[in-house]
C-alpha cells in the first residue's frame, strides 16, 4: 500500500534548539502508513523551495509555530504551499496557534489548528485527512468541546486532553539530521526533553494557558535507555534537558541521575530548575546529579524584587534562589539566571532591587551568569490580558505578531534613562565578572567598579569594545 506522505515545517528562528516538538508528532504517527519528512527552515538556504519540493503530492503540513519572528517564515511558507499545492492540507500548531485558534485559521491557507498537546490532536486529524473527510467532528460554526474536534467559521480546531507522554513512542531522532545541529551549535549538545508541562501559574507566562498546568513525565528507566541509545548513535557529549522545570519532583530526577551513572553514560548536561525547587532540593540528590553530569542550571528568578515576584505568582523567594546558588556553588554547578525588567508599572526601586540581585549572583563567580530581558507582553498570559482590558494596544493579526519582536524591542514602561542604566549594567556587569584574562584584568576591575557603585556615565570602555567587535567583524 502506498503511504501517505507528511511533511513538518519547523520556521526560521535565531535559536538552533532541535524541534522536539515536531519530532515528538512526527513519531506518534504510524510510521507503517504515512512517511514523514521533516523539514527546519533554519537549515534551509531556501525554506520555501525546500517545502514546496517536499509537499508535491503530500498529504498535510504541519507547522510548529511560536510567537514572533517565526510566524512570518511560516506565512511566507503556508501561502506559498497553498497557491502550489491547493489539495495538500495545512495544519498549524504549538504556542501562537494554540493561544489564538480563530485568529490563526483567520489566515486562507491554514485548514486545521492544534491546539495544545499535539502528539494525538494531529495524528487524528492526519487519519481524517487520509479517509478523505475534513477533519471536523462538530456541526459547521461551531468549536469542538475538549476531546472532539470542532468547526470554526473557517477551519477546524482539534484538541485533546492532555496525555501522560509515557502513552507516546519514543522520539525518532531519525527525522533530523543531528550533525547539521551539533555543527550549529558549535558542540556535540542533544536537546532532550523528559517532561511536558508546567504546574506552576506565573502571569507572565503562557505555559499554564496552554497546558492547563498539567505536568507529565517520562519514566526514568526510559530516559536512560532512550538516551543510552542515542549516545551511542550520535555520540553527543551534552544534553540540553528542554524541560519548562525538569526539577519538578526531586525523587524522579535524583533516579534519572542513578539510571545515568547505572549505565555508564559519559555527558554533561544542563537543566532547568525553579528556585524553590533547587532550595528544597536534597543535598545528595544534587550530588547525584553532580556525578552524572549536571554542569549548569537555568533558573528563573525573573525580579529581585519580591513584591514583584508576588505580583506575577511566581511563588517564589529572592533568598530561594540564593540558598540555591549557594548549593550548586558547593558542588561545582553553574548558574545562569534569567531576570526581566520593564514589566507594566513596574516602580523604579523594583528595578534596583534586580539589578541588585544580578550583581549578588555575579559576585558568587565567574559561572554564575545573568541574562536581562525586556519584558513584551506575550499573549496568552494574565498580564497581558489586563493590559488589553486597558486599552493597552496589542498585535492583532498573525503578521502583527509576527513583528512584535521588532515593535517591542524595549519595554514602553521603562524610560530612555532607565533603559541606558539597564543597557550599560547588562555591558558592564558581563565583562566585570567574566573569568579572569590577562588582557581584560583592568577593564574588569573598571568594570565591576561601576557596576558596584552604578556609576555608568561616560561609557568609553563601551564604545572602544563595541568598535573593536564591529572592526573584526
Ligand atoms: S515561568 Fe516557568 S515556572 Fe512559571 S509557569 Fe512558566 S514554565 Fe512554569
Amino acid at each position: 500500500m502506498r503511504k501517505h506522505h507528511i511533511v513538518l515545517y519547523n520556521p526560521r528562528a535565531p535559536f538552533f534548539t532541535m524541534p522536539l516538538a515536531l519530532i515528538a508528532v512526527g513519531s506518534a504517527l504510524d510510521r507503517s502508513r504515512y512517511e514523514v519528512t521533516l523539514v527546519d527552515g533554519r537549515l534551509e538556504p531556501d525554506p520555501v523551495a525546500r517545502v514546496l519540493d517536499a509537499t508535491d503530492g503530500a498529504l498535510c503540513l504541519g507547522v510548529s509555530v511560536l510567537t514572533g519572528i517565526p510566524i512570518r517564515d511560516a506565512l511566507g511558507v503556508t501561502r506559498a504551499v497553498r497557491a502550489r499545492h491547493p489539495r495538500c492540507r495545512i495544519v498549524w500548531g504549538g504556542w501562537h496557534p494554540s493561544l489564538f485558534p480563530r485568529e490563526t485559521l483567520n489566515e486562507a491557507g491554514v485548514d486545521a489548528v492544534v491546539v495544545g498537546q499535539g502528539e494525538e490532536a494531529f495524528a487524528d486529524l492526519v487519519e481524517r485527512f487520509a479517509a478523505g473527510r475534513t477533519g471536523q467532528d462538530g456541526r459547521d460554526g461551531q468549536e469542538g468541546e475538549d476531546g472532539e474536534n470542532g468547526r470554526d467559521a473557517t477551519g477546524v480546531i482539534a484538541r485533546r486532553p492532555a496525555r501522560d507522554i509515557n502513552d507516546f513512542p519514543e522520539h525518532d531522532y531519525g527525522l533530523i539530521a543531528v550533525e547539521r545541529y551539533f555543527a550549529l551549535k558549535r558542540e556535540r549538545q542533544l536537546d532532550y526533553t523528559t517532561s511536558q508541562g508546567c504546574r506552576f501559574r506565573c502571569t507572565f507566562c503562557a505555559d499554564p494557558t496552554v497546558y492547563g498546568r498539567a505536568w507529565s513525565g517520562l519514566e526514568p528507566a526510559r530516559v536512560a535507555t532512550e538516551l543510552d541509545r542515542l549516545w551511542h548513535r550520535h555520540h553527543f557529549t551534552d544534553v540540553g534537558f528542554q524541560d519548562e522545570t525538569f526539577f519538578t519532583h526531586a525523587n524522579r530526577v535524583g533516579a534519572i541521575a542513578e539510571e545515568i551513572l547505572g549505565r555508564d553514560l559519559h555527558f554533561t548536561w544542563m537543566a532547568t530548575m525553579r528556585g524553590d525547587q533547587g532550595a528544597r532540593l536534597d543535598e545528595h540528590v544534587l550530588l547525584a546529579c553532580r556525578h552524572a553530569g549536571l554542569r549548569r542550571v537555568m533558573i528563573g528568578l525573573e525580579s529581585g524584587s519580591q513584591q514583584m515576584l508576588d505580583w506575577m505568582k511566581k511563588d517564589l523567594k529572592v533568598e530561594q534562589v540564593f540558598v540555591t546558588a549557594e548549593k550548586c556553588r558547593r558542588h561545582g554547578i553553574a548558574v545562569l539566571c534569567n531576570l526581566i525588567v520593564g514589566f507594566p508599572d513596574e516602580p523604579p526601586e523594583s528595578v534596583a532591587a534586580t539589578l541588585d540581585a544580578a550583581k549578588a549572583l555575579r559576585a558568587l563567580g565567574p559561572d554564575f551568569q545573568v541574562a536581562l530581558f525586556y519584558y513584551r507582553p506575550y499573549p496568552g498570559t494574565p498580564i497581558t490580558d489586563a493590559l488589553a482590558r486597558r486599552g493597552h494596544p496589542l498585535p492583532r493579526s498573525l503578521d502583527e505578531w509576527a513583528a512584535i519582536e521588532e515593535s517591542t524591542s524595549h519595554s514602553p514602561w521603562v524610560d530612555a534613562g532607565k533603559r541606558a542604566l539597564i543597557d550599560r549594567f547588562s555591558f558592564y556587569q558581563r565583562i566585570g565578572w567574566a573569568r579572569p584574562d590577562a588582557w581584560r584584568v583592568p577593564l574588569q576591575a573598571i568594570a565591576r567598579w561601576r557596576c558596584r557603585r552604578d556609576v555608568y556615565a561616560f561609557p568609553i570602555e563601551k564604545t572602544i569594545v563595541e568598535w573593536v567587535r564591529q572592526v573584526r567583524a
